[in-house]
């Protein structure tokens, strides 16, 4: 077992020692399974939720309706939910109600998928009542029992069907996808924030080319509200070589001539990630216009014009020449000039005002150009002659 599991092992066994049952479930077991590293691991168990408070010194309580725990073990935190199953989903998104049970073959029931829905014991023995090991080792992501009665229930599992094949390069099963393509259009009943959430993990996949055609394909694509009129070029876009979401969000909305400002408000992105992804599109527009001046690599930076590069290649290649171009600037930021708004004020003796930018950004070309050596004695004596 790798080290997580094994650090985990002491909750698990306290647990235990107190007549509860408890396991490792979810995707920290399928990665286990398939040998891919692990980040956080999750833990189910028979102790109700105040049970599980009991048996743990430090706890807290972060989503105790629906049955999770957070028990703090040293600098350790695991987040440890009870068994449970939901009721009947009137719409499409929350069960009407969530009750807690015994037994760890409901609890694994209501998981989305096959590969999703194993339990790993201390002692690294696997319970895998829904073929989950056969379904991974044949690269192939099928629904927990009937797959239209489950995406009923909750219509976001159709997006994480396709996340999981961006992320794990796996087909999706026959019966799985036709029930996605006829409840496509139930996704209308899930948030934004949850389509955003998982729509991003589309794109930061390794096998994104894949996940989106299959978005296109089983008809979720148009019921995406922004992405809808788009769908067929979606499948155009190639995000190899790119990195960072900001970089493949920027090129999503460049192939698709989309404004990134109004797409992402809509899809509920931060204003940091919204800022980052419009300078990324504003610079790639700048650089096609005029290539790369110093002033674009001045305004953009260094970190932006990089990645706007790759953007425009769809290949990192010219990093080097970016990099060169950069370290040649006389100005790398706008802190690096050699006077501010205030000796220009005592030099001119006028008062503060619009001139005062506009004339520092003069100052900047000038001295982004090679016109002007950037000292403050040979500022001074070209504002006192423009000046006049
Ligand atoms: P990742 O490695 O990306 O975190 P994961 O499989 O752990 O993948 P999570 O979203 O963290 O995915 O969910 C943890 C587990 O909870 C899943 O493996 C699955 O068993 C269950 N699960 C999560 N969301 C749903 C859902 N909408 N419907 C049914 N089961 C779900
Ligand atoms: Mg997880």
């Amino acid at each position: 077992m790798t080290n997580l599991f094994e650090q985990a092992k002491p909750i698990i066994k306290t647990l235990k020692q107190n007549g509860y049952e408890a396991y490792f479930v979810g995707g920290s077991v399928r990665d286990f399974v398939m040998g891919r590293d692990i980040n956080d691991i999750d833990i189910a168990t028979s102790a109700f939720p105040d049970e599980v408070k009991a048996v743990f010194e430090r706890t807290i309580d972060i989503g105790i309706q629906h049955g999770t725990v957070l028990v703090l073990s040293g600098e350790d935190k695991y987040e440890i939910t009870t068994f449970r199953t939901e009721s009947t989903y009137s719409d499409f998104r929350r069960p009407d109600s969530v009750q807690f049970v015994r037994s760890l073959l409901e609890d694994l029931k209501r998981r989305d998928f096959t590969m999703n829905a194993l339990a790993m014991d201390e002692n690294g023995k696997v319970y895998d009542y829904f073929e989950g090991k056969i379904d991974i080792e044949n690269k192939v992501i099928r629904a927990v029992g009937i797959p239209s009665l489950r995406f009923n229930e909750d219509a976001l599992r159709m997006l994480r069907a396709i996340r999981f094949q961006s992320q794990l390069g796996f087909q999706i099963e026959e019966g799985t996808l036709l029930a996605i393509k006829q409840n496509a259009e139930n996704l209308n009943y899930i948030s934004q924030e949850r389509i955003t959430i998982e729509f991003e993990k589309i794109l930061m996949g390794k096998h994104s080319n894949l996940a989106l055609q299959s978005l296109v394909e089983s008809g979720l694509a148009s019921c995406l509200q922004e992405l809808s009129n788009f769908h067929n070029s979606l499948t155009r876009v190639n995000f190899d070589t790119l990195e960072t979401i900001e970089e493949k969000w920027a090129k999503l909305f460049i192939e698709l001539k989309i404004d990134p400002k109004l797409f992402l408000v809509k899809w509920k992105c931060s204003s940091e990630k919204i800022c980052k992804v419009k300078s990324l599109v504003n610079c790639h527009y700048d650089v096609l216009n005029s290539g790369w001046t110093n002033r674009i690599l001045f305004n953009y930076g260094l970190e932006t014009s990089l990645s706007v590069e790759k953007l425009k290649l769809g290949r990192d290649s010219n990093r080097a020449y970016i990099e060169g171009l950069f370290q040649k600037l006389n100005l790398k930021s706008k802190q690096d000039l050699a006077i501010r708004g205030q000796d220009l004020i005592g030099w001119t003796n006028q008062k503060g005002g619009p001139w005062l930018g506009e004339m520092i950004e003069k100052i900047t070309d000038e001295v982004l150009n090679g016109y002007l050596v950037n000292d403050k004695e040979k500022i001074k004596e070209w504002v006192l002659s423009n000046m006049i």
